[in-house]
């Protein structure tokens, strides 16, 4: 479903994405790990084109990203994001937030829009919210609002950015419980997290990166309990 191959990136006179090659298949769940600036999540930002890579090939179910507006328009129509910070729009409500985009971009009848998010903010538990605005929700229902605002554009692949890490610690289980049933229901994922426990139980691979580099890539497992390399035996005696 995705495929990276060889990318590579600079800021400026900056590689931050050294020969990052990647490939996820349908219903393939990965997370990506590895110290602060190591890269995660520029290398998650390009596979939906929000920074752009300018060497190697990145090719997102069929499609190879290139400057084709078109190409684009496909691809983000596949690719859920769900982010650290929640990004909802303030002013309007959580109803609102979930239908702007499937009404605007998909075209979709606003009631036919309606009855889908409410569908999939009852799929994340929170139906009740619909009509409050993002300030009276407390932050692990904004960000599952986050993730059901996603899910109305029935994406192919779901792209998180450490969705738990700006997280109260009493909120953050019910975010990985909505991130576990889209899992089980076979959803392509690539997450970006730090939670262990997440990672351990969901995860098919785990790719551990390092100074813009694919360091070591293996099951939970593997990377767990049996790092070859110091850098990542480095990491994980600073996480665990
Ligand atoms: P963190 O765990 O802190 O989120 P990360 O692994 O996600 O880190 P990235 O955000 O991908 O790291 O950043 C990789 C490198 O690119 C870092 O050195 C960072 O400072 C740099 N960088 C990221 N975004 C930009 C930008 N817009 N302009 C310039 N440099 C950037
Ligand atoms: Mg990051």
């Amino acid at each position: 479903a995705i495929l990276l191959d060889k990318v590579n990136k600079w800021f400026g006179a900056l590689h931050v994405l050294r020969d990052v090659s990647l490939n996820v298949a349908l219903g393939e769940r990965v997370v990506i790990c590895g110290p602060s600036g190591s890269g995660k999540s520029t290398t998650i930002r390009c596979i939906n084109r929000l920074e752009t890579h300018q060497e190697g090939r990145i090719v997102v179910n069929g499609i190879e990203l290139s400057d084709d507006v078109k190409a684009l328009d496909d691809i983000r129509r596949e690719v859920g994001m769900v982010f650290q910070s929640f990004n909802l729009f303030p002013h309007l409500t959580i109803l609102e937030n979930c239908t702007l985009a499937p009404i605007w971009v998909r075209r979709m009848p606003k009631k036919q829009a309606e009855e889908l998010a409410m569908e999939y903010l009852a799929r994340v538990r929170i139906p009740e919210q619909a009509k409050k605005y993002p300030g009276q929700l407390s932050g692990g229902q904004q960000q599952r609002v986050a993730i059901a605002r996603a899910l109305c554009m029935k994406p192919k692949i779901m792209l998180f950015d450490e969705p738990t890490s700006a997280l109260d610690p009493e909120m953050i289980k019910e975010v990985l419980d909505t991130m576990v049933s889209l899992a089980e229901d076979g959803m392509t994922m690539i997450c970006v997290t730090h939670e262990m426990g997440f990672a351990r139980t969901v995860a098919d691979r785990v790719v551990f990166m390092d100074r813009g580099e694919i360091v070591e890539m293996g099951t939970p497992t593997q990377v767990f309990e049996n790092p070859q390399t110091e850098r990542l035996q480095l990491f994980l005696s600073q996480i665990l």
